[in-house]
């Protein structure tokens, strides 16, 4: 029985994620001279709605690359070589910024927490007051371990004593609220294929308004912020893209900043209880939970490799762990054009994967229980279980 029973396979990855019809549509658009008025209004149009999202009054920078670029990016153009940083990790990509940072010759001092747990804010704060650092590297929402960081707090504890604060949100917003300025970050890099909906290609990277004076990178000319922040496109930019990114602006901005955190946080507490009754172990307690991703232990005596294997084959493609939780986890994305219908229909494949793989006979328990948190969720938005 291993015909998919789908065309289509469907995916459930923290990236990519589905592209909606209307920004394929839009990605359609012929092309035209980067330099002439159209794509400058684009450009500008699109740095002013950025900056809308994010609260700030500083540039935005929207180069083509993919998340990993952008950070590299903003560190090249952010810390000299010859200066020291912290990079605060607890998880996958938490060490990739700091690993990023030591290619680029810089000094980097880890400050390294469990993973799946919530980094503390005062212990940010003691390593930086032991030392004086050029920036601190902290990660919003931590993909490999579906923890969403406290990322007001952490700023707030790290503000008064370093100068620049990096952060990697590219699974975080527009899923999840972020201030710039509110916040006091310097400095914060999204990408297109998690919750902006697009195929991936671009990072856009938000400064806060005092940021762009602070920057003491020497970056490569194809990764100069200067041009970008005067509203230049200095090399062809991936037009196509930056036509989707139009369509996926004005989609987020019809939902609405409420309506899109709600649910994400809906359908992370749906996984969770749909997984659970399922038998599944969430890793993350529910204060830490990721509202775009959910890391899961599956039940005694099946492997993720088998698991993955199951629902691949039956339509559904899962992510798997990273790094060290590589053989040990599964990984739910509900990022991005996904909601509780995709939710339950992913949960109905693992339930209907653990009982076959087992031996036993559905029961629909991991639906149900979706359902259940879905419908108390209609009557009372704010019902406990669907946390900020
Ligand atoms: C996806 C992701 C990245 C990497 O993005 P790429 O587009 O694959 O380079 C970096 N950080 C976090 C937190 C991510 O979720």
């Amino acid at each position: 029985m291993s015909e998919r029973m789908t065309p289509e396979p469907k995916l459930f990855l923290p990236g990519p994620t589905p592209v909606p019809m209307a920004i394929w549509q839009a990605m359609l658009t012929p092309m035209s001279n980067h330099r002439g008025r159209e794509i400058t209004e684009l450009h500008a149009s699109l740095r002013e709605r950025l900056k809308r999202l994010w609260s700030t009054s500083g540039p935005v920078v929207i180069l083509p690359a993919s998340g990993t670029g952008g950070l590299e990016a903003l560190l090249a153009n952010a810390v000299a070589p010859s200066e020291t940083v912290l990079a605060v990790s607890a998880g996958a990509f938490g060490d990739r910024f700091g690993q990023i940072a030591e290619r680029l010759g810089m000094g980097v001092e880890w400050l390294r927490r469990p993973w799946g747990e919530a980094v503390d804010p005062d212990d940010v704060a003691t390593e930086l007051r032991r030392r004086r650092y050029a920036a601190v590297l902290l990660t919003h929402n931590e993909t490999s371990t579906g923890v969403l960081h406290p990322l007001r707090d952490l700023a707030r504890a790290a503000r008064a004593h370093v100068p620049l604060i990096l952060v990697d949100s590219i699974s975080g917003s527009p899923a999840v609220p972020l201030d710039i300025q509110g916040y006091g970050v310097d400095a914060v890099v999204t990408g297109t294929q998690k919750g902006f909906m697009l195929p991936p290609g671009l990072a856009m990277i938000g400064l806060g308004e005092d940021a762009p004076a602070k920057l003491k990178g020497r970056p490569s000319l194809y990764m100069d912020f200067k041009p970008y922040m005067a509203g230049d496109w200095p090399y062809t930019p991936a037009l196509s893209l930056l036509h989707g990114l139009d369509r996926s602006l004005e989609l987020l901005a019809a939902e609405t900043e409420p309506v899109r955190y709600r649910r994400h946080r809906l359908m992370s507490a749906m996984v969770r209880a749909g997984a659970e009754a399922a038998g599944f172990r969430p890793v993350v307690r529910s204060e830490a939970a990721s509202p775009t991703v959910t890391a899961l232990e599956p039940p005694e005596g099946i492997t993720p490799k088998a698991l993955r294997a199951w629902c691949q084959a039956h339509g559904a493609v899962l992510a798997g762990g990273q790094g060290a939780w590589k053989d040990r986890i599964v990984r739910i994305g509900h990022v991005g054009a996904t909601g509780p219908l995709d939710v339950l229909a992913v949960l109905g494949v693992m339930e209907l994967a653990v009982c076959h793989l087992s031996g036993r006979h559905p029961d629909g328990s991991a639906s149900r229980a979706a359902l259940d948190v879905w419908h108390r969720t209609l009557n009372n938005p704010e019902e406990e279980g669907i946390h900020d």
